[in-house]
């Protein structure tokens, strides 16, 4: 089966390197496949989960956003955090959701970036979302 080589990078260095049979994700002009000999191709990415199918089973990827570039065969995600599926750490997942939602219902405070805190609590539901996918 033919294959494209995938390269999950972020500023702490690389996560993930393979070849796969198919990567998917969500961009945000919505869900994208890439398949061996895909056209060149620069998208930005949602927090996500990055999907790489590979003999017969998929693997995951957590993402938050960043971008997915396809160029010469090959498939390259820069994010500014990644993690694989198995090494997320999920208590700590839950904790930061737990700080995000409670930032989030302090709603007098004029301290409270709300912004951030939302990118927060999205992050720690992806990581928890990835980590469960994989069961
Ligand atoms: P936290 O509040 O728990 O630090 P965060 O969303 O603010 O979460 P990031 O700034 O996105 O964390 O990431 C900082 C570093 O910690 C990155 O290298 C990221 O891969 C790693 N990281 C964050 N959360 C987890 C987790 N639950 N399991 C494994 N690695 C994590």
């Amino acid at each position: 089966m033919k294959t494209i080589k995938v390269s999950v990078v972020t500023p702490d260095g690389p996560v993930y390197e393979s070849d796969v049979e198919m990567v998917s994700t969500k961009a945000k002009t919505g869900e994208l496949g890439i398949l061996p000999g895909h056209v060149p191709l620069v998208a930005p990415l949602e927090i996500g989960t990055v999907r790489l199918k590979k003999d017969g089973k998929t693997e995951f990827v957590a993402v938050s956003g960043g971008f997915l570039e396809v160029r010469s065969s090959e498939v390259t995600v820069l994010a500014q955090s990644a993690e694989k599926s198995e090494e997320i750490d999920v208590e700590r997942a839950l904790k930061a959701k737990e700080r995000a939602e409670q930032r989030l219902n302090e709603q007098k405070s004029e301290h409270v970036d709300f912004k951030r805190a939302e990118l927060a609590l999205r992050r720690a539901v992806n990581r928890i979302n990835t980590a469960e996918e994989r069961k």
